[in-house]
This record gives C-alpha cells, structure tokens and sequence, in this order.
C-alpha cells in the first residue's frame, strides 16, 4: 500500500464551510464543542479507528493509542476543527502506525488459548464431557459445557477468581492496618487497577487476575491504606509500606505490562 496520507471521511456538515455562523453567538461556541463522530482511516498498514474527545482545558491538539483497542484517539481543544485534527494525524502516520502495530496482539479466550493466571501461563482446556463448570488443574483452566458459553464461562471463572484473591488480601491488610472496608468488588476498568471510595468500598480491575501475586498484593495494600489516608501524602505511603514489601516491584510491572492485560478476553 502507498503511504499516502489518511484521506478525511464523509462528514459533510463538518467540512462545509459554515460562512453564516455568527462567531459570537452562543451556539456558534457551543458548535465548537461538538465531538465529530468516530471514523476509519487508511493507514500503509491498513484502517484504523479514529475516536474524537474534546477537553476543555486541552491548548493544543493530541494523539495517542489506545491500547485496550488501537483505536487513535485525537483530543481537540474547543475551538479546533475535526480538520486540523486530521492534519495533525497526517503529519505522524508513521508514529501512529508504529504504535498500533506494536501493541500486544490481542489474545482471545478460546480452546488452547493461553492466558496467565496470577502472573502463570495457563492453557484453556475446553472439556464438553465434563462436568464442574471451570477450575484450574496441573497449569490448565478447564472449562465445561457447550463451546459457545466458553469465553463467557472462562471470563466468569477469572473474575470470581479476582474477587476471591483480592477480597482475601484485603481482609489481611485491614486486619493489619485495623481499618474496615465495606465491600470488595472488580470491574472492567481499563483506566485504573483499583480505587476506594469515600463510603469505604474497595473496588480492583478483575484483569489484576492476569498478574503475579505480587502485584495483587500492592494493588490491594495501596486502596487498604487509601481507607485511612485518601491522598497520596508520605503517611499514605507509610502506611503501604507497612503492608506490602511489593511498592518498588509492583509498580515498574504494572507500568510495563498494563496494556497488554488490557488485550486479552
Ligand atoms: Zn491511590
């Protein structure tokens, strides 16, 4: 394929010149908010996804990818055009197309598949004849019943699996902290690996399943000691020191393997 430069969508309202807007009227302004719609684009190694944000406080145009899908996702300033977007895009297609195509493949739950649990590699055994729902055995994640269920089954599974682990860990670094959580819950959250809520509810990513016990361990201890200190001040940071020896491990683990957890399931 040419490298020639991402050819703009149809969107014929955006790109008509809008000569009788009044630029001082208050829908002209609010116009300038709008959030174009997301679009493919052709790249040299084939379409991507564009998805538009608009911020408020951003000064310039931005790029980055976003690694749970690859999708390009461009924040605009208020006052910047879907166009200027694109132009900017055009500039760095070769950036853009270095980062998706480096992102982590994405790693589907399916029969054989290979997914880690608690930071080890465990195949996925579909067992039709068996009964018992999903467990793990002998570095293997089995899984029962009929193979359309199975992603489901499996996703279940690791999810029960990550409420379990962390719901334990956080029972002992309470304990130890001698403060009290109200709930432990997971979430789909792709933005954070955990976060504590003013009533005291602990809530993790159901992906920490996918990483090793030792970064459980800081993920649970980090929210645990946000139920006494809710900053990020020096007795907060005591105080996780106090629970998990993992902070200087942990952290460089998340911050390189993160998004490649966001890619599988
Ligand atoms: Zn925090």
């Amino acid at each position: 394929m040419s490298s020639a430069p991402p050819q703009p969508g149809n969107h014929p309202p955006n790109d008509k010149p809008q000569a009788k807007v009044d630029e001082s009227a208050p829908v002209a302004v609010f116009g300038r908010m709008d959030v174009p719609p997301p679009e493919l684009i052709a790249l040299p190694s084939g379409s991507a996804r564009v998805e538009w944000r608009r911020s408020a406080r951003a000064r310039r145009i931005s790029l980055r990818i976003d690694p749970s899908d690859g999708a390009i996702v461009v924040t605009l300033p208020p006052r910047a055009s879907r166009r200027a977007g694109l132009v900017l895009l055009t500039h760095h297609v070769d950036w853009v197309s270095e980062r998706i195509a480096a992102l982590p493949r994405q790693v589907a739950f399916a029969d054989g598949a290979e997914v880690p649990v608690a930071g080890i590699p465990h195949r996925i055994r579909h067992r039709p004849d068996a009964r018992g729902g999903a467990w793990l055995a002998d570095g293997e994640l089995h899984v029962t019943g009929a193979p359309e269920f199975l992603p489901r089954r499996v996703g279940d599974f690791l999810r029960a699996e990550a409420k379990r682990r962390l719901a334990d860990m956080v029972a002992a670094k309470t304990a130890a902290a001698g403060v009290a959580a109200r709930r432990v819950t997971v979430k789909d959250t792709s933005s954070r690996w955990g976060s504590c809520a003013p009533d005291k509810s602990l809530a993790f990513s159901w992906r920490l399943i996918f990483t090793p016990d030792f970064v459980q361990d800081y993920v649970a201890a980090h929210e645990v000691a946000h139920l006494r200190h809710m900053n990020h001040g020096p007795l907060f940071w005591a105080l996780v020191e106090q629970l998990t020896p993992h902070r200087p491990t942990a952290v460089p683990w998340l911050r390189k393997n993160g998004a490649a957890l966001l890619r599988i399931g």
